[in-house]
């Protein structure tokens, strides 16, 4: 019988180890890959957390020999603050969330935490620091209450529903048939984008990270689900060092330092107004979204009073 079931245990280990750090599947894959390179250096010592101030300098960055995706990039995220990087579809900003994460390594330049560069620091220690809400979470064939513990499957019942609750998911959890039981189907098939969102903040603010990579989704939602993910998004980022890629205007005002990015670099970065007022890619994306967001109100009146 140890026979048999040693090899599954095994397996089951090494996918609890993994399964932390993903974001989604693609990531899951890149992470496999990247194992057999990315390894602890004998001198790693786990990561100290009294200052998490992130500092990107003079990072390069490419995932093929002839394309490179990050050039030269400079950036430092002060301990507590909350920075939205803005950009095109393609700039670069989730390949920051994935060097953040060590999933890679840049070709040149140095990321540090609290000055502690990531190669000098183990990465089970860097990957318990990162709280990460992927745009498109990968959520188990199984209970919700599953779903929202797997980042620390200690936690109690009570925890998991405050978890649920602070990322506004516990309501249209009570609403389900089972509640905290039900089972969310294939890849979460029976929740929407916005709900499977709220899941991944849950589990998350479950695991209590001091950092926090946010990307947001970029699918449209109805206005009540947007709001209902701000404001868990909002309590993911309070009092933590939060990076957010961000695609709505809300989380974008709200953001300490906005930061844009071009081809793979930051071309601007500072407050709304400021940048606004610059009248540069910032204000154009701006303007983008806001008469986006115009079509889409116009659009579900038109759907809901036609
Ligand atoms: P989006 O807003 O669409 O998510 P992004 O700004 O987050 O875009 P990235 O995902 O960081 O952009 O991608 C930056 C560039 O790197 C793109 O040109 C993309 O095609 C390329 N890229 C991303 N992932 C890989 C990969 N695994 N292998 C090769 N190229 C990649």
């Amino acid at each position: 019988l140890i026979q048999v079931f040693l090899p599954l245990n095994t397996l089951g280990f090494v996918f609890r180890e993994t399964r932390d750090a993903l974001l989604n599947a693609e990531q899951l894959f890149a992470l496999l890959r990247q194992e057999v390179e990315i390894r602890d250096s004998p001198q790693a010592r786990p990561l100290r957390l009294q200052d998490t101030t992130l500092r990107f300098e003079r990072v390069d960055f490419s995932y093929e020999p002839q394309r490179q995706v990050v050039h030269e990039l400079s950036l430092e995220i002060p301990h507590g603050q909350r920075f939205a990087v803005v950009g095109s579809s393609g700039s670069g900003k989730s390949t920051l969330a994935r060097l953040l994460m060590r999933l890679y390594e840049p070709d040149a330049g140095r990321i540090s935490i609290g000055g502690q560069g990531l190669p000098e620091v183990t990465l089970q220690s860097l990957r318990d620091a990162i709280g990460l809400v992927p745009q498109e979470p990968l959520l188990f064939n199984d209970s919700i209450a599953y779903n929202i513990a797997y980042g620390r499957p200690e936690a109690s019942r009570a925890e998991v529903e405050a978890a649920a609750r602070a990322a506004q998911a516990d309501a249209f959890i009570q609403l389900l048939p089972e509640g905290y039981e039900t089972v969310v189907g294939e890849r979460g098939a029976r929740l929407s984008g916005g709900e499977r969102q709220r899941i991944a903040i849950a589990r998350a603010l479950l695991k209590n990270p001091p950092i926090m990579v946010l990307d947001e989704a970029t699918s449209a939602l109805d206005t009540r689900s947007e709001r209902a993910i701000q404001a868990a998004l909002d309590q993911a980022a309070r009092q933590r060092t939060a990076l957010i890629i961000a695609h709505r205007l809300s989380t974008v005002v709200d953001a300490d330092q906005i930061v844009v990015m071009d081809r793979g670099r930051i071309v601007e970065q500072g407050g709304h107004a400021t940048l606004l007022e610059r009248g540069g890619l910032y204000a154009q994306l701006w303007t983008l979204q806001r008469q986006e967001e115009q079509a889409q109100t116009l659009a579900r009146r038109l759907s809901q009073h036609p």
